[in-house]
């Protein structure tokens, strides 16, 4: 039961971190969305999740790309029990013609800003006597594919931060983990099927079959409810002693 705790959520209006959102506010969490956006859709979520689950729900802009928005989230939350590090794009391009502001982009939102909203969040967790970092990495975290050299790279590197996190809060009662999902069809996912279809010269259905599930031995995709699931679990005392490690969630990628 996480009532009394906050979850703070990056990059939740959508996909994996809503779906996250959702599951920790079911298990009882008061939990704290966040986009670079500021819509009435943004803040219909959050009011639907605390109509939903009873829990308090708020919606707060920050951009992640950008450091001192990401520790101004955590200062505005006032409370960070539960961080989820979950905001990511994507772009995929092969290395040569990859644009290097996206790299610069991936590399901050993916990677940088789990850096700076860590660093914020660790005091209040060890003043709560209690933390929990969770870090949505990727099977791209473990293992690589052609086309994606930012992504795999920000994935790798948000995994050694991960370690390094665990390590340093070791003798606390805080843990740091990633969950490393396979392919969970989201907006992200999506988003990348016109860029693979053109860089494999495939149609939709192949892509999705071929290239995408090719990886994932089970053959279906994860979703957004086992993510949140397993973030549930991370937050237990089950899992008390489970820290500075990853939780493949991808159907058997990486056991090929
Ligand atoms: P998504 O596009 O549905 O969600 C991404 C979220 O990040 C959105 O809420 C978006 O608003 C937010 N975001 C993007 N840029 C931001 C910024 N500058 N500041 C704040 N928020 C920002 O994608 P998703 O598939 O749910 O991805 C969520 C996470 O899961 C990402 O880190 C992604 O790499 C990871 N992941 C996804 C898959 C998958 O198959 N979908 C697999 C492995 C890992």
């Amino acid at each position: 039961d996480l009532s009394g705790k906050t979850a703070v959520i990056t990059g939740s209006n959508s996909g994996i971190g809503l779906g996250i959102a959702r599951e920790l506010a079911k298990a009882g969490a008061n939990v704290v969305l966040n986009s670079f956006t500021d819509t009435k859709d943004d803040h219909a979520l959050a009011q639907e999740i605390a109509d939903v689950t009873g829990v308090e729900a708020r919606y707060l802009k920050a951009d992640m790309s950008k450091g001192e928005q990401c520790r101004k989230l955590i200062e505005e939350a006032g409370a960070c029990d539960i961080l989820i590090n979950n905001a990511g794009i994507q772009y995929v391009a092969a290395i040569d013609k990859f644009p290097a502001e996206k790299w610069d982009a991936i590399l901050a939102i993916n990677l940088s800003s789990a850096f700076h909203t860590t660093a914020a969040a660790l005091p209040m967790m060890r003043e709560a006597g209690w933390g929990r970092v969770i870090n949505i990495a990727s099977a791209h975290g473990l293992t690589a594919s052609p086309y994606k050299s930012a992504y795999i790279a920000a994935k790798h590197g948000i995994v050694g931060l991960t370690k390094t996190v665990a390590l340093e809060t070791a003798e606390e009662p805080i843990t740091a983990n990633a969950i490393c999902p396979g392919y969970v069809l989201t907006p992200l996912v999506e988003a990348q099927i016109p860029d693979t279809m053109k860089e494999y010269d495939m149609g939709r259905e192949e892509v999705i079959k071929n290239v995408m599930l090719k990886r994932q031995p089970s053959k279906e995709f994860a979703t957004v409810e086992q993510m949140g699931g397993t973030a549930v679990f991370l937050c237990s005392e089950a899992a008390a002693q489970i820290t500075g490690t990853t939780i493949s969630v991808d159907g058997g990628w990486t056991a090929l």
